[in-house]
């Protein structure tokens, strides 16, 4: 028996403008790597380096166990839809789209400022969006 993951975590990329005064610099990372303790994000304009506090690396590790969880029912959200009430009707997203093909923002409150964070999920079967 394979013990292999059938649904490994997708990449998933995290980006949010840098908070050094004046630096349009927007900082990026892969989720994957706030697994270690020690990782930082850098700013690719200022250099700024971020560390990530434990709380917010507990949010952002609950966040991609979700994007897992979502990966392994994709096949059921394929077929499902989120409605939205629209003046003259209705507008039906299919969840699948909701969750990867738009961007999905976060805020988090990290040393009292609200930073929104812009969240890139690759799909892992574009021919599931078409
Ligand atoms: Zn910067």
């Amino acid at each position: 028996m394979s013990t292999e993951n059938a649904f490994p975590n997708p990449k998933t990329q995290l980006d949010f403008h840098c908070l050094s005064d004046g630096c349009e610099g927007v900082v990026g990372f892969d989720l994957i790597n706030i697994a270690d303790p020690e990782f930082q994000a850098v700013c690719p304009v200022c250099h700024r380096a971020y560390a990530l506090d434990d709380e917010l690396r507990n949010k952002l590790t609950r966040m991609m166990k979700l994007i897992s969880a979502i990966r392994e029912c994709e096949d059921i959200l394929g077929d499902s839809v989120v409605s939205v009430n629209v003046a003259g009707g209705e507008v039906r997203v299919p969840y699948a789209l909701l969750l990867t093909r738009l961007n999905t923002l976060i805020s988090l409150e990290i040393s009292g400022r609200k930073i929104d964070f812009h969240l890139w999920v690759e799909p892992s079967n574009p021919q599931i969006f078409r």
